[in-house]
């Protein structure tokens, strides 16, 4: 018997990150950010030089990447080494995003790093955040959540997310950007964004984390 998972998919800016962490703190639980590895296969790739649609290197640079997840000093998400070299914000901007999505589309790609997905669900459980950890990586979770935002919303929570950070960025150019990412990640052959068709929706749109976190725990109370 596998340990319990706990799926949380949706679109990029939904907040699922940040409950996916204080989930898996509260419960005690591992975490897999999924989107983690899609962005850090679009860094490698940058550092090596290979082109973002050079599927069969990216394939092999996918099955070798030497990645650490650590916890991090605050206790909220994941501190990330790769190749030794501390990566863990920069990782998370719109343009390794928008690499992350790219090769994010490429079937080989998807498929070398499925069982690096797998490998997280250990005792005593596992949340895992992406887009198809319910659909495609854990179809046997007995929670999954689909967590959405309008555009707006999530446009304005990563302005003022990478804006808290120092970064100079622009909410329209963002909103664009997201919705472009969005786009491509619904509209690609394999493993689209799409919620699980046992998957729980749930809107954030005018809700607080506390509020969604709430929710959920109260889901994961009612399965015992
Ligand atoms: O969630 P995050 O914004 O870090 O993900 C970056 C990109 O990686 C997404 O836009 C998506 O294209 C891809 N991704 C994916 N499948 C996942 C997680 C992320 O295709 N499970």
């Amino acid at each position: 018997n596998n340990p319990p998972v706990i799926t949380i998919d949706g679109p990029s800016g939904s907040g699922k990150g940040t409950i996916a962490a204080l989930l898996a703190k509260k419960l005690g639980w591992n975490l897999l950010d999924s989107g983690a590895l899609y962005r850090l296969l679009a860094f490698a790739a940058r550092n090596h030089g290979v082109d973002l649609t050079n599927e069969e290197a990216l394939k092999v640079l996918a099955a070798h990447l030497d990645v650490q997840f650590g916890s991090s000093k605050d206790g909220q998400g994941l501190s990330i080494t790769l190749e030794g070299e501390d990566v863990t914000h920069a990782i998370r901007n719109e343009q390794i995003g928008a690499g992350a999505s790219q090769v994010a589309s490429l079937p080989a790609v998807r498929e070398a790093l499925l069982q690096r997905q797998r490998v997280f669900l250990e005792a005593p459980g596992l949340v895992a955040d992406g887009r198809d950890m319910g659909t495609v990586v854990f179809p046997d979770a007995e929670l999954k959540v689909f967590l959405t935002a309008s555009a707006d919303e999530r446009a304005r929570r990563r302005y003022l997310q990478l804006k808290g950070r120092g970064d100079d960025v622009n909410l329209a150019s963002l909103l664009d950007e997201i919705q472009a990412r969005d786009e491509r990640d619904k509209g690609r052959e394999v493993a689209p964004l799409k919620p699980a068709a046992d998957a729980i929706m749930l809107d954030s749109t005018s809700l607080s984390i506390e509020q969604v976190l709430d929710s959920i725990l109260s889901e994961v109370a009612k399965r015992g």
